[in-house]
């Protein structure tokens, strides 16, 4: 499913699921279950920390792209316990998320710290995946999209036209993550739409429409098909669903 020039991205979050004595017979099931899955979309799994080396090894060859789940901003030094985009560059890693609501919620991330993690990551030539998303709260207060705008606009400040060929926006209700209740196919369209406008503001038409635009939140093997049949919508950040290869395997295939 090739929308325009846009790329399909089926990605899965791990989050911090799974051992990397786990990578191999999960390569191995996904991988005989989508053939030729690189045709219509591009599959990436973002691993957790331990099990990156193990991930990529298990699907060396398979066309399946690795992500980490964060990064710091800073390139080195005495950041103890933090990890940094070159040494992710170095081990293979192509993908990494940023400002998911998880990091956002529990860890104090903010839009700002967001800003510089994906400029770190472009800067080492990983894709950052930029999460955005509004609370249910502020959902129900009718200012998801002023919010989540604001959200891109910050994200992508500084950065410039020719790096957005790099970058991935996920539009991922709070609400909507872990919690099995999935924005409709409508609404989460209408944000994406809102989102590819304020890219086009900041860069022009011929960019908005090159970068891919992803909904999370709930995706399942249930309602991946409608979802991803949304104009805007240019795949999915997967977490619970991409545990189980099987599943997982079902939203990669609803995409083609
Ligand atoms: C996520 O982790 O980004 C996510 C969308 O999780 P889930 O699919 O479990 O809601």
């Amino acid at each position: 499913m090739d929308k325009n020039n846009r790329r399909t991205i089926i990605a899965g979050n791990w989050k911090m699921n799974l051992l990397a004595s786990d990578a191999r017979s999960y390569a191995g099931e996904l991988t005989s279950l989508i053939p030729g899955s690189h045709a219509w979309c591009d599959t990436v799994i973002c691993a957790p920390y331990t099990s990156l080396t193990a991930v990529i090894s298990a699907f060396e060859g398979s066309g399946v792209f690795v992500g980490a789940q964060n990064m710091s901003h800073f390139s080195s030094g005495a950041y103890t316990g933090e990890v940094s985009g070159p040494q992710l560059k170095d081990i293979g890693v192509e993908f990494v998320i940023i400002g998911h609501s998880e990091r956002r919620g529990l860890y104090g991330e903010t839009d700002e710290s967001v800003n510089k993690k994906a400029i770190a990551a472009l800067d080492c030539a990983l894709r950052p995946i930029i999460c955005v998303g509004e609370t249910l709260v502020e959902r129900e207060r009718g200012v998801t999209k002023d919010l989540v705008s604001m959200q891109v606009r910050t994200a992508l400040h500084g950065i410039t036209e020719d790096r957005m060929a790099s970058v991935v926006i996920a539009y991922e209700p709070v609400w909507a993550i872990g919690t099995g209740r999935t924005a409709t196919p409508q609404d989460a369209e209408e944000v994406c739409h809102e989102i590819r406008g304020v890219i086009g503001g900041l860069y022009g038409g011929k960019t908005a429409n090159s970068v891919p635009v992803l909904y999370g939140g709930s995706m399942n093997e249930g309602n991946a098909f409608d979802l991803l049949a949304q104009p805007d919508i240019d795949g999915g950040l997967i977490g619970g669903a991409s545990l189980k290869p099987a599943a997982f395997a079902v939203i990669i295939n609803a995409a083609r």
